[in-house]
């Protein structure tokens, strides 16, 4: 006992160490020129390149994801990532002239984009690297130091991420910490300027409390429902190609795969035909072959995998049918890519963020019901339609809520850099990615300038004379 104590008053002393030289630094960093940014960038770009091997072997150690899964969903993000902030990074830092109005004459105003200062970046586990890199590019764009906290349930890229950081960056501007609970817990005690979390929405709630207490400004990143609509004008075919695809990625652990889908009643057959035939197509010609695909992942701990497998057993008690499903296996953490039919809303799967390879279908008749069924529950990180109706397609992206939305796409939206990526309320506060990130990590600071020798304001100054009545009644009048 006495030991563990002693372990973590180190680590907290190192941490608040490391907190107090990086608040020095980043107001070092406000006036540092912009390669030096560009610099620690085509650092972190050249070690990733030289070192992607190990970085998709310690991802496929963690959870066994394919390599070349990783290869596009961890690797390709991060490096296009930096090509595309080096690429605009002058034009985004570069002071904006605004407009003066007229009442406000002598003067000028300017935005200037001025680093936050001390950043906290607290990542998931599914896609372990990105998820940590992504925010990282974006908070040394803007000029920030950071300290980052990856998630402890990938131990192997944690690592790897952390021999990186501190081969690449000096402490006092960009730090790792490993740990789980009691380290996320105390890094959020600090008062950070800025906290950009990535996770679920409960352990999003208890950041944002925290913040609070230093009133941080956070970019909270949350997971969610996120639901999938096919009407009956739907390419049934391609609809379930980018369906399948994006569920059964990363496992079905993804925070913008296709949670469940609600599928227009005269095409349901069709659809789940067509899922079936996909599913087989990516992953072998059965169910029974699903476990061998060497393009097919595991659940990343035995806890979600008891967790998953719980809400398909509670589905199928209640009613579910099981379209087409293989044989789990605890040992190896493997769950079979499964459709569940006549789904209903008060089945647990329906209740909760699946996060696994599980694809609950529910049938509908009215696009009206669909509606409803989407508003009555909390607004989603990504919202799917399937359909070549643009007046369905209208009626949904218009009269629902949610960070993103698709149509006839699954998942890439994600990689469009000029997209801005990101929940509302309870799938996440903020955006990420590209310009959008940047800004995230930035406080654009206004500065007026005033070179005029009579400032307008000298108008309004007391004693409140019956000329000066008269300009202020000019004022509201005409301004
Ligand atoms: P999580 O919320 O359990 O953990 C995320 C991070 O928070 C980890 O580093 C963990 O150590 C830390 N943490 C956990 N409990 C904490 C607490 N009580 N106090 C402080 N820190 C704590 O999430 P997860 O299981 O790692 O990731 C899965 C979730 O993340 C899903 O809900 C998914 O949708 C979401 N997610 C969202 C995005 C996005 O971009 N919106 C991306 C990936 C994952």
């Amino acid at each position: 006992m006495a030991v563990v104590v002693s372990i973590d008053h180190s680590l907290e002393n190192e941490i608040s160490q490391v907190f107090e030289l990086q608040k020095k630094r980043a107001i070092q960093l406000r006036s540092a020129p912009l390669r030096d940014r560009i610099s620690l960038l085509n650092n972190l770009e050249k070690w990733i390149l030289n070192n992607r091997n190990a970085i998709q072997d310690a991802i496929f150690d963690d959870y066994r994801k394919p390599i070349e899964e990783s290869g596009f969903s961890e690797i390709f993000p991060v490096v296009s990532e930096i090509r595309h902030v080096k690429k605009n990074l002058k034009r985004w830092t570069s002071d904006k002239k605004i407009d003066t109005p007229l009442f406000l004459f002598g003067s000028s105003a300017t935005i200037k984009h001025e680093p936050k200062g001390v950043c906290l970046i607290i990542a998931p586990w599914n896609y372990p690297f990105m998820l940590l890199m992504n925010p990282l590019i974006s908070a040394i764009a803007a000029g920030n130091t950071a300290i980052l906290k990856p998630s402890e349930i990938t131990p192997k890229t944690s690592a790897l991420m952390k021999k990186m950081v501190s081969e690449l960056f000096e402490k006092n501007e960009i730090c790792l910490f490993e740990g789980g609970l009691t380290t996320s817990k105390f890094l959020l005690s600090l008062p950070f300027d800025h906290i950009f979390f990535t996770g679920s929405t409960a352990v999003g709630k208890i950041v944002m409390k925290a913040a609070a207490e230093n009133l941080a400004t956070v970019t909270l990143e949350l997971g969610g429902k996120s639901p999938t609509i096919v009407d009956e004008t739907a390419n049934i075919k391609k609809s379930a190609e980018r369906i399948a695809w994006g569920k059964l990625i990363n496992t079905g652990q993804s925070c913008i795969a296709p949670d469940y889908i609600l599928v227009h009643e005269k095409v349901k057959h069709q659809l789940v035909n067509e899922l079936k035939k996909q599913i087989n197509k990516m992953y072998g010609k059965g169910c029974d072959q699903y476990k061998h695909a060497l393009s097919f992942g595991r659940i990343v701990n035995e806890n979600h995998f008891v967790r998953v497998q719980k809400l398909t057993d509670d589905a199928i008690q209640k009613g579910a049918k099981v379209i087409c499903s293989g044989e789990n296996d605890k040992r190896t953490r493997f769950i079979s890519p499964t459709i569940l039919t006549q789904v209903t809303a008060d089945m647990e799967i329906m209740k909760e963020e699946i996060f696994g390879p599980i694809l609950p279908i529910i049938e509908y008749k009215h696009l009206d019901e669909v509606v409803d069924f989407i508003n009555e529950r909390p607004k989603a990180l990504a919202l799917y339609v399937f359909s070549k109706c643009k007046k369905n397609q209208e009626k949904i992206l218009l009269n629902t809520s949610s960070g993103t939305f698709s149509i006839n796409e699954t998942m890439v939206h994600f990689s469009h850099q000029n997209l801005p990526f990101g929940g509302i309320n309870h799938s996440g506060i903020g955006k990420a990615h590209g310009y959008h990130g940047f800004m995230s990590f930035t406080n654009e600071k206004s500065v007026l300038k005033q070179w005029s020798p009579i400032s307008a304001s000298k108008f309004l100054y007391p004693p409140f004379t019956h000329f000066k009545k008269k300009i202020l009644d000019l004022m509201i009048k005409y301004f």
